[in-house]
């Protein structure tokens, strides 16, 4: 390892997508004043905004409606009272990733893949997050750090699949991405790259021609799981960005999570799945809401998610149907509810 790992997430030269990563909502009022709502009506908890604090980008809040406090934009990402619930079964490690922590920034759960906390940071805080208190700040590794998650891998020939997760990979430079995706694929026995990104749904201008060129050059085979909740997400831009990636020869998935007054409903999750088709991208997972403190106005039952299941079954083709899963902590594999 050559290079000054950590100045390499941030570019020297900021791009467009990078100014908008610069330039985050983060004060409640100021979204309040672009959606002209009433900030009396809902309240923002200032405790949740000191454990977590709100970023949003602006092309994401301009597809809010205005006016609307039940628009399902902005109830993922406002940082409401109820985050201040104490609710028992809701803990701040639901997963207990601190367990399966073998070096920093390295979590090896599953059979044949790690995953790579590769960018301490997000283009969006969405308020549901099961690393709402994850410690990034441990897990951020310095040079010898990675040396130490690349030591692992190169170790571990069982190791087919590597993860790059967050935070959210795609808000690191080009260049930083151009460094680890090199090391890792000069690791033989590693034959796959995962994204998980929300990246090109909240900035699709993250998709450049820069970064399609650096993803295409990859020896390896590379899958893009975006993270996508509501069929609003997907303007024209980002399904514009999505196809492209889809044109370059990517695989691209999607994961939602089942959110109470968001899209726990037929109407939502129907026309979450066609538009998500219609950008190239297979709805994949369904998940329900992790159990993590700050989020019981989120969760939703295992009875509801299966009642929703089966009424999308009536209305949609099976592959435009998600499987619904959940984590358990300890599990070795998502467990499918259906
Ligand atoms: S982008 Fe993903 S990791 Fe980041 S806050 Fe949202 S859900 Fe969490």
């Amino acid at each position: 390892m050559s290079k000054p790992v950590l100045s390499l997430i941030q570019s020297d030269l900021p791009e467009k997508w990078q100014q908008i990563l610069s330039d985050l909502i983060s004060e409640p009022k100021e979204l309040l004043d672009i959606l002209g709502l009433d900030g009396s009506e809902k309240p923002a908890s200032l405790a949740a905004i000191d454990s977590f604090p709100m970023k949003i980008p602006r092309p994401f809040a301009l597809r809010m409606e205005r006016g609307n406090w039940r628009d399902p934009l902005l109830l993922q990402v406002w940082p409401a009272s109820e985050e201040e619930n104490q609710v028992p079964e809701l803990v701040t490690d639901p997963l207990q990733e601190s367990s399966f922590n073998p070096v920093p920034g390295l979590l090896h759960k599953y059979h044949g893949r790690v995953l790579l906390t590769a960018v301490p940071h997000c283009a969006i805080h969405c308020r549901y997050c099961f690393r709402r208190h994850f410690d990034y700040a441990a897990n951020t590794p310095g040079k010898t750090g990675w040396q130490a998650a690349l030591d692992y891998i190169k170790a571990d020939g069982s190791i087919e699949e590597v993860i790059l997760s967050g935070g959210d990979p795609l808000a690191a430079s080009d260049k930083y991405l151009d460094w680890l995706l090199g090391e890792l694929e000069a690791v033989p026995h590693v034959t796959s790259i995962r994204f998980h990104t929300r990246l090109p749904v909240v900035v699709p201008q993250r998709v450049t021609p820069k970064l399609r060129r650096l993803l295409q050059r990859s020896r390896v085979r590379t899958t893009i799981v975006v993270h996508c909740n509501h069929g609003r997400e997907l303007d024209s831009e980002v399904t514009r960005a999505l196809s492209t990636l889809a044109t370059d020869g990517h695989t691209l998935l999607n994961q939602s999570v089942l959110l109470r007054d968001i899209n726990n409903n037929p109407p939502s999750l129907v026309e979450l799945s066609r538009r998500l088709f219609s950008a190239h991208v297979l709805p994949y997972y369904l998940h329900l809401p992790d159990r993590v403190a700050g989020t019981s106005h989120f969760q939703v039952s295992e009875e509801e998610g299966c009642r929703l299941i089966a009424e999308l079954e009536e209305l949609l083709p099976g592959y435009l149907i998600p499987r619904l899963v959940r984590e358990e902590p300890g599990a070795a594999h998502k467990t499918r509810i259906l």
